[in-house]
């Protein structure tokens, strides 16, 4: 397709260029041969004027006799290659350039008479093209001025050039225009020829590889080494195809993640219910089982809602709820949900709250999950009657919230993985086998929403800490 436009151009550009030799071989010849004759024309008739007027002279006052004027009509028509006539009024040669013979008389002597000769077939010109009533063989320009003595007209000054001088002078400029002409040609096309290399081929290559990044080729890479805008450009569009290959590649991860996790709880649930029916595990011991699928189920449902909050959140479009309120208190209702494992664990909560109440600018519902999840990991990974410590304080205008425990902690080599979506550590398997990896996901993408941070300390064996931002509402004067 590309290429057929390029065809078509160079087409173009051809045909243009014949048009153009056609139009130099006849308009512009025939316009350049006319254009030549009348200047030429013109600068005879001025030389006729001179004469004339010189003859007048000479004719009156004899100030010059005829042998010398002839002589010097025979210099000047060497000089500029022409003829020169002298004739009287009725059109009879007095003198010839050409001719070395002097009439004598002047204007009496009538010797050589023009036959036919008629000023008035000149008319309003100047100049006449022809053989001037056959004197010639081949064409001549004629050009006349009349010689006036006492406002009589006693003859005629003609000046004769062969025609074939002047067309030689009109082909040379003819020539001039082609030659120039091929030059702009020429470098017209090596202008255009650049204009392929530099840019067409680069276009080509690129519209190439973004072809095959639309069929989802995202490995193809444009290998360019210009420093120029497609240098540029193709760094550019190498990398969106990076970033789409990645993407791409965790979106596969993600289906196999979610794939996996569905499918060993459901296995597990099938297998229990087939023994029920056809009778492998006894009425008297399915109580045990069945509390079995019960689990299962309220972890295939956890990670449905996990998958559903991730889901909602996106990338780009969380719409939070911004509101003033007193994270204090909702530190302390949230803590009200894990009664039952802090019983159950005997596990106890230490809080250190900065001011009776302190309000915070954010998303309560979203904040409530933040703190519900890491108070989850909390329990989760705490031993046996240990403390957790939950603390908030107020720095430039930011509130930092702590959660910290003094459980199994992070191995180094995974604090980097726990925000990616199903991480779990090798740790924290065997403690807590109804876990996502969803939570701290989600966790992240909520603090980033609110465009705050958080960040985690951690050591192995001796526990952890989470801390995140929010702001400080502007209600607080602290
Ligand atoms: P879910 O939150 O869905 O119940 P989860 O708790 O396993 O599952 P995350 O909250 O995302 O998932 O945590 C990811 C992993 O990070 C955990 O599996 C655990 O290995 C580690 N982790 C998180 N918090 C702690 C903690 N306080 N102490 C030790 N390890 C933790
Ligand atoms: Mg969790």
């Amino acid at each position: 397709m590309k290429r057929l436009l390029t065809l078509k151009f160079l087409l173009s550009y051809l045909v243009v260029w014949i048009i153009l030799l056609l139009l130099l071989g006849t308009v512009t010849q025939q316009g350049v041969l006319q254009y030549t004759r009348n200047s030429e024309a013109k600068k005879l008739y001025r030389e006729a004027n001179a004469l004339a007027n010189e003859y007048k002279e000479s004719f009156t006052s004899a100030s010059i006799s005829l042998p010398d004027m002839q002589n010097e009509l025979r210099l000047i028509s060497q000089y500029i290659s022409t003829e020169i006539w002298v004739v009287d009024a009725s059109g009879t040669l007095l003198m010839d350039s050409s001719n070395p013979v002097i009439y004598e008389n002047s204007l009496e002597g009538i010797t050589y008479p023009v036959e036919g000769f008629s000023i008035s077939d000149f008319g309003d010109s100047y100049f006449r093209v022809g053989t001037f009533y056959d004197a010639f063989y081949t064409d001549h320009l004629t050009v006349f001025s009349p010689i006036t003595v006492g406002y009589k007209v006693r003859g005629y000054i003609l000046i004769h050039m062969p025609m074939v001088k002047i067309q030689e002078t009109a082909q040379s400029i003819s020539d001039f225009l082609f030659v120039a002409s091929s030059m702009v040609f020429g470098c017209s096309l090596i202008t255009l020829l650049t204009y392929f290399i530099l840019v067409n081929r680069p276009v080509r290559r690129l519209t190439k590889a973004a072809k095959k990044y639309a069929k989802g080729e995202f490995t193809h890479r444009i290998n360019f080494r210009s420093n120029d805008e497609f240098g540029y450009l193709a760094n550019t569009m190498n990398f969106m195809a990076t970033e789409l290959d990645t993407l791409e590649e965790e979106q596969r991860k993600f289906i196999s993640n979610v794939s996996h996790d569905f499918r060993s709880p459901l296995t597990s649930i099938k297998g229990y219910v087939e023994a029920m029916a056809d009778g492998t595990i006894p009425p008297e011991a399915q109580e045990k089982y069945l509390n079995i699928i019960l689990f299962e189920t309220e972890r295939l449902n956890k990670l449905t809602q996990s998958i559903l909050d991730l889901n909602r959140i996106g990338k780009h479009g969380m719409l939070l709820d911004i509101t003033d309120f007193d994270i204090n208190d909702v530190i302390r209702t949230t803590i009200q949900t894990f009664e039952h494992i802090c019983y159950k664990k005997e596990l106890s909560f230490d809080l250190y709250l900065t001011g009776k109440e302190l309000l915070v600018t954010a998303d309560i519902g979203k904040v409530q999950q933040v703190l519900y999840n890491l108070i989850d990991n909390a329990t989760k990974f705490s031993h046996n009657q240990s403390t957790i410590t939950i603390e908030t304080n107020v720095r430039n205008g930011k509130v930092f919230i702590s959660v910290k425990d003094t459980g199994i902690g992070i191995p180094k080599d995974s604090i980097k993985r726990i925000w990616d979506r199903f991480y779990k550590t090798d740790l924290s398997r065997g403690k807590d086998k109804k876990g996502t990896g969803l939570g701290l996901a989600i966790v992240k993408e909520i603090i980033q929403a609110h465009n705050e941070n958080i960040n985690v300390v951690s050591t192995e064996g001796v526990g952890t800490e989470f801390i995140f931002t929010l702001p400080l509402s502007q209600k607080e004067d602290i």
